[in-house]
């Protein structure tokens, strides 16, 4: 898979296959504003679905957008960009799916209702997903400086034969292919998306950050020393893993912090950390997670309420406000 990955880039992508298409954008949230925008600068025709009492409908109309019902704009498209959050959208899509019809595209930026079945469309309509990898604020300021946001894309119904050419000319009009677009399936985005949030960049890393912390607060060490050290600095290394990879980050810390680092990372994520993730995984893939986020959902939030509840009230949190009140520092 990793080395035949296709890269599509604008040349590889023909807009014109949206000229006689309308593209109706459900949602003007983070993804749906940026969407909605750079489809309507990159001269496609665009109406925004939001509900009548949306909050969201001012700012969409004096962005210069044509505004309706989530099912009255469905019904003008022939594309149909579900940009709404994905415990809501299964809800969105019962109240417009008869005018989803043969032909048409439902559009997605995440696969999660559609991987776990939570969507069914019906076999005449293609099913794509553009997913752009940064929220989008980035996706609409990036277009706007004329730049790109590296996206995805997938097609997991090509009910009319040019599904493809659809989500591509989609993802060039939002700025996508001016960075790179990188061909995947609903399967794999989903999966490695909750596996990612979940074992290594919401989960993983607040878990590590919060033991580290504990570790040395309950050895004695100040808890502003053990902030700065187990939180604030972590900008600071990821950074440098962005820039050049773990290799840069390495170069430019010390050597004693570089070998301390390379004997002693592993004994902390250990085997025990890898099965784990193998765990987490298997959950991931099976459905299991799929399952308790959706019964949770339908439950009121019950364990998310309280869970939410415990991590705000976390000591690194205290100190951590403390400390950001006493610095100024990272304002971008
Ligand atoms: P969001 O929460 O920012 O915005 C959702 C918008 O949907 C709201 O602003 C509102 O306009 C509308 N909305 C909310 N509740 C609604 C309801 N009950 N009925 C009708 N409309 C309602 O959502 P988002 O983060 O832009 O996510 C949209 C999709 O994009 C999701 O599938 C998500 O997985 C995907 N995605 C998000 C990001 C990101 O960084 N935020 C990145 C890639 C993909
Ligand atoms: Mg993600």
């Amino acid at each position: 898979m990793t080395d035949n990955t296709d890269i599509y880039y604008d040349d590889d992508a023909d807009s014109t296959v949206l000229d006689d298409r309308t593209v109706a954008v459900l949602g003007y949230g983070s993804q749906g504003h940026a969407h909605a925008q750079n489809l309507d600068d990159s001269g496609v025709d665009v109406v925004v679905g939001l509900r009548e009492t949306s909050s969201s409908r001012e700012a969409a109309e004096s962005d210069g957008l044509d505004v309706a019902t989530p099912r009255n704009a469905a019904e003008q498209a022939d594309v149909v960009s579900v940009l709404v959050p994905d415990t809501v959208q299964p809800d969105v899509y019962d109240e417009i799916r008869d005018v989803v019809t043969e032909g048409d595209t439902l559009q997605f930026a995440h696969g999660f209702n559609i991987h776990y079945g939570q969507i069914d469309p019906e076999d005449g309509i293609n099913v794509t997903m553009v997913a752009p990898k940064s929220p989008g604020h980035l996706v609409r300021r990036n277009y706007e400086h004329n730049e790109g946001t590296p996206g995805l894309l997938a097609v997991y119904r090509d009910a009319t034969g040019d599904a493809h050419d659809i989500g591509l000319a989609y993802a060039k009009a939002i700025g996508c292919t001016r960075a790179g677009v990188i061909e995947t399936s609903f399967q794999e985005e989903t999966e490695s998306d909750l596996f990612g949030e979940q074992a290594v960049l919401c989960g993983g890393v607040t878990s590590l950050v919060k033991t580290g912390y504990e570790t040395l607060v309950d050895n004695g060490y100040s808890r502003e020393m053990a902030y700065f050290e187990c939180l604030n600095e972590l900008k600071l290394i990821v950074d440098l893993m962005y820039e050049g990879g773990n290799s840069e980050m390495w170069d430019s810390v010390s050597d004693t912090a570089e070998y301390g680092g390379l004997t002693r990372g592993d004994r902390v994520v250990d085997d025990h950390a890898r099965e784990r993730m193998e765990e987490v995984l298997e959950e991931v893939q099976d459905g299991t997670f799929a399952r308790e986020w959706i019964s949770e959902n339908q439950a009121g939030r019950p364990s998310y309420k309280q869970l939410r509840a415990a991590e705000k009230n976390h000591d690194i949190e205290d100190v951590g406000e403390d400390l950001r009140a006493l610095f100024s520092w990272g304002e971008e």
